[in-house]
């Protein structure tokens, strides 16, 4: 869209048969399902690059504010679970923290006060390239400089707030957004559950993948050639010089490629080993630290779903799950689990009287030596464990009977869809990984060669991403010559 606007003649080559990637829709029947995204935070941004364009987004997608945002459900060693219903109301938030732990609900206030301000001073740091310490040691970087802790953990730095340990995983489990523990996410990411607090979560009438269609239609509007089904095979270099791709064997000829397709995966197979600077050779990102993956169930359900729009459990051995998937490459007993049930709200997602229900198990990603997990065995077990739980813990007694649909995803089945390591959340946002240690959006060791997407800075999850293209639009324009619609 960015590009288009710029008054570049743009053509996008797409594996699949459908737009949308990871935020694409999966039809069962009547019933249609998100294939990844679910939560749609920080409309601004996609707001504005819709405006860039002279459009409105409101023109080509319909959101609904969700209150509560979602249902935590914490699991204890012994007892039931704590339950708590995020809520946009800072009040009404407070009190239910307040009763769980009299200082927490004072705390709150506090939190959310200080990462206005944290938010305030990244937002910067979030919109431009960081290509080396230059951008990272800017202005901007210094003034920040003071509100930021980045060796400490988000799990570490909330002990300053909160005392129960249910509150400070209320505050912490969204580092899962970039697939990482909240005892190693650095602390920076505390703007994630502020995010949530401060901008709301939202529901896109049909799902999230109606925003990349909106997108898509957008795109078309605009003079863009979008080619499903056309996977690029290889891109084509003069020298280091990124000049067209392959597809189906036919040679397209290009000013400039954009990848947006995962980046270790692209650069491991679009462009020979031999071009890539050391920082990208294969040896390297073998070596580097890759997000978390997701078991994924997509049910279609006779009959209504008695949950809220989002229900998150976080198991009762939360610290040894996360070391499952960390560190052992292990399932777990009793892992944490997210369940989606938009068909309540949102009646385009099912039939009349049946509901949508889109469960997700974070796993171990499937890296060789990590992953320790063969998924085609697994899936079976994997799939009783999770209707189990469903069951017992998110209350669903009679759904065995009830399913109508059913569509399993595992990390190997990410796999295939080119997403290295079936890590559905790039790679890792660790401190050694992030800003300019992330593959680059002008890519470095290349001309005419762009990245965008969860693979380069700021990282994985629809805003950011949205954000990337941003920075990646600037930075193209600017050495085009051409003024950038931002
Ligand atoms: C299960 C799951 C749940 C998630 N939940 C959330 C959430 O609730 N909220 C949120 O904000 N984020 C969420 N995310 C993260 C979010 O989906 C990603 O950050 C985002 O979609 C990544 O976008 P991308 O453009 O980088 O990659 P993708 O969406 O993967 O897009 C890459 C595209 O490139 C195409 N491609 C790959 N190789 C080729 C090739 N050789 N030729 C042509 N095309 C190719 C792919 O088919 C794909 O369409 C979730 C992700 C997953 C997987």
């Amino acid at each position: 869209m960015l590009l288009a606007a710029a008054g570049f003649a743009v053509t996008v080559y797409e594996a699949h048969p459908t737009v949308g990637g990871r935020t694409r829709r999966i039809e069962l029947g009547d019933y249609r399902f998100d294939c990844g995204p679910t939560f749609f935070m920080m409309p601004y941004v996609l707001e504005e690059i819709f405006a860039a364009t002279g459009r409105r987004l409101c023109d080509y997608a319909e959101l609904k504010r969700l209150d509560p945002m979602y249902r935590l459900l914490i699991g204890q060693p012994n007892g039931d679970p704590v339950v708590i219903n995020a809520t946009q109301d800072i009040e009404r938030m407070s009190r239910q923290l307040s009763a769980i732990e009299p200082s927490d609900g004072p705390a709150f206030e506090r939190f959310i006060r200080d990462n206005r301000r944290k938010l305030e001073v990244m937002t910067p740091i979030l919109r431009r390239p960081i290509r080396g310490l230059a951008d990272f040691l800017s202005a901007d970087m210094l003034r920040a400089g003071p509100a930021l802790r980045p060796w400490q953990s988000l799990y570490d730095h909330l002990k300053g707030y909160f005392k129960h340990d249910g509150v400070r995983l209320a505050m912490s489990f969204q580092s899962k957004y970039l697939g990482m523990s909240p005892f190693e996410c650095p602390e920076l990411f505390s703007i994630l559950p502020f995010i949530e607090y401060e901008y709301g979560v939202w529901h896109p009438i049909g799902g999230c993948n109606a925003l990349t269609q909106a997108m898509a239609d957008a795109a078309t509007e605009m003079g863009t050639s979008i080619r499903c089904g056309e996977p690029v095979e290889r891109i084509l270099f003069q020298g280091n010089k990124a000049c067209g791709v392959v597809v189906n064997g036919t040679e397209y000829r290009h000013d400039h490629v954009v990848v947006n397709a995962d980046a270790a995966w692209a650069l491991k197979n679009l462009i020979p080993d031999a071009l890539r600077p050391r920082a990208l050779k294969d040896a390297t990102l073998d070596s580097k630290r890759y997000s978390c993956s997701t078991f994924m169930m997509y049910l279609g359900i006779e009959g209504e779903v008695d949950l809220p729009h989002h229900t998150i459990y976080t198991s009762r051995s939360y610290v040894e799950n996360l070391k499952d998937i960390a560190e052992r490459g292990t399932l777990s007993e009793d892992p944490s689990t997210y369940v989606c049930n938009p068909s309540r709200l949102d009646p385009t997602l099912a039939p009349a009287g049946h509901s949508a229900l889109y469960v997700l198990v974070p796993t171990p990603n499937d890296k060789p030596g990590h992953c320790k997990v063969d998924w085609e065995q697994s899936k079976a077990e994997l799939r009783e464990r999770t209707l189990k739980q469903l069951e017992s813990v998110f209350g669903i007694t009679d759904i065995r009977s009830r399913i109508r649909a059913e569509h399993l995803v595992t990390p190997a089945d990410w796999k295939s869809e080119r997403i290295a390591h079936g890590a559905t959340f790039n790679l890792a946002h660790n401190l050694g990984q992030m800003l300019h240690r992330r593959p680059q959006h002008r890519l470095q060791g290349f001309d005419n060669l762009w990245l965008v997407g969860g693979g380069t800075h700021p990282g994985s999850g629809l805003p950011v991403i949205f954000l990337s293209s941003e920075i990646t639009t600037n930075l193209m324009c600017a050495e085009a010559g051409v003024p950038s619609p931002l």
